[in-house]
């Protein structure tokens, strides 16, 4: 027969857990999410458990079990690795008429826990028979088909207000973050930038309208001004909005403006951060922005202007003069300027640079060549942006792993 499958609202209730090990481990935090009291009972406790005891979210009693420990609990979880334990405290709860839930023998256990997910106010339990891996599975693709939108999540819950400022990390579908995807799925309107990750843009319902900003057309207003009207406008119009930007909404990205211009119009706005180009793009190339004994520090420094022109505000000679990691953006076509800049004031002109075009996206390049060099090799090989300069000893990392896999392929 089935189990009957039910929600407990299990806040300030006890729940006790025998055993210590790892299945204790995975069982108790989804119960302090819950908000259960828990008492754990066992002579031991892995690392991850004893955290959550010094820090006073679950009480512990350092013996073995004892018939009696059930007394108080709403709930019991058996998760020893001894069977006769485990029995024994089936035994104790089943006779007090406590719900036990045990990890070694489902046919045993009075009670399953169900393979579960949580999509906002959305919670997903499956059991498959008491086959753990199979309601996983199935779990996976139903939380996975709510947060992508291939379940209606517009139709199918409260619908969130307002404009969301969502970075959709550096251009691989993969990248955005989960909040990301869930508010893409319920937009009304997605105004989308040029570097947003089009391929998230395929999968709208074809009644969401998409705005591409790139193309929005101006008069007498800037087009920034225009966007934030669009944003205010579509909103007013009960519309949930959401704004797809490049990397992070906040690096260089002028997401500041549109939150002001959204606050401003009485219009509530969430900001969701996005994985920025700047750290993702070295990072999928294998270049650590950071790395022990090689860097301490990174730059990030946007160069659409050179860093002769008057309305320049970096401190060049400080760059030159750091030995920390440069990170580079809107600098390809400015990229002679900044070597020569970084040579003028300190910089050796062995160091390496690595310039990046379409991060990870399938159509990736990169180019590597010493500072002194660096444009002439990029300008040769056509690099167009979007790019990401990275200048450093870093750099040398990344090349070293190359190797590696290089040597490891057969
Ligand atoms: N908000 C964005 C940056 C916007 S500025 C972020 O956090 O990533 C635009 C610049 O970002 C581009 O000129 C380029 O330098 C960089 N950039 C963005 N995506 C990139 C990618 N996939 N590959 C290389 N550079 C990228």
């Amino acid at each position: 027969m089935g189990p009957y499958l039910l929600g407990l609202r299990l806040s300030g209730r006890r729940v006790l857990v025998v055993g210590g090990g790892h299945v204790a481990q995975r069982r108790v935090p989804a119960l302090l999410e819950a908000g259960a009291v828990i008492t754990l009972v066992s002579p031991s406790v892995t690392p991850a458990l004893d955290d959550l005891i010094a820090g006073g979210r679950v009480t512990w009693h350092a013996r073995p079990y004892e018939v009696g420990d059930c007394d108080g609990a709403w709930l019991v979880q058996a998760c020893t690795d001894d069977r006769a334990v485990n029995t024994a405290v089936a035994a104790e709860a089943e006779a007090k008429h406590i719900w036990c839930v045990r990890a070694d023998d489902k046919e045993a256990s009075a009670a399953w826990t169900p393979a579960s997910g949580r999509v906002d106010e959305i919670s997903v339990a499956v059991t498959a028979g008491g086959d753990p891996r199979r309601a996983a599975g199935i779990r996976d693709a139903v939380v996975g088909a709510l947060r992508d939108g291939t379940v209606d999540a517009r139709r199918s819950r409260t619908k969130p207000v307002g404009v969301a400022l969502v970075g959709g990390g550096p251009g691989d579908p993969g990248l955005i973050t989960v909040r990301g995807r869930q508010l893409l799925a319920q937009a009304d309107v997605v105004v989308a930038d040029r570097l947003a990750p089009r391929a998230l843009l395929d999968e709208l319902a074809p009644d969401v309208e998409l705005i591409d900003a790139a193309k929005v057309p101006y008069g007498r207003s800037l087009a920034q001004n225009k966007i934030n009207e669009i944003l205010v406008d579509r909103a007013r119009q009960g519309k949930f909005v959401v704004r797809l930007k490049g990397g992070d909404p906040f690096v260089f990205g002028r997401g500041g403006e549109e939150m002001i211009a959204c606050a401003r119009a009485g219009i509530p706005v969430l900001v969701v951060p996005g994985i920025t180009s700047a750290v993702a793009v070295p990072s999928a190339a294998g270049v650590p922005v950071t790395h022990r004994g090689v860097s301490q520090e990174f730059h990030v420094v946007s160069v659409h202007v050179a860093p002769d022109d008057p309305a320049s505000t970096v401190d060049w000679p400080a760059m030159a003069r750091s030995q920390g990691t440069l990170v580079l953006l809107m600098a390809v076509e400015r990229l002679a300027k900044v070597a020569e800049a970084l040579l003028r004031d300190g910089r050796s002109p062995e160091t390496p640079v690595m310039v990046v075009q379409d991060g990870t996206l399938p159509t990736q390049r990169t180019v590597v060549a010493p500072l002194s060099t660096v444009a002439d090799r990029v300008s040769a090989a056509g690099i167009r942006p979007p790019a990401i300069v990275v200048v450093g000893d870093v750099v040398r990392v990344g090349q070293e792993v190359e190797m590696v896999r290089a040597e490891r392929l057969p």
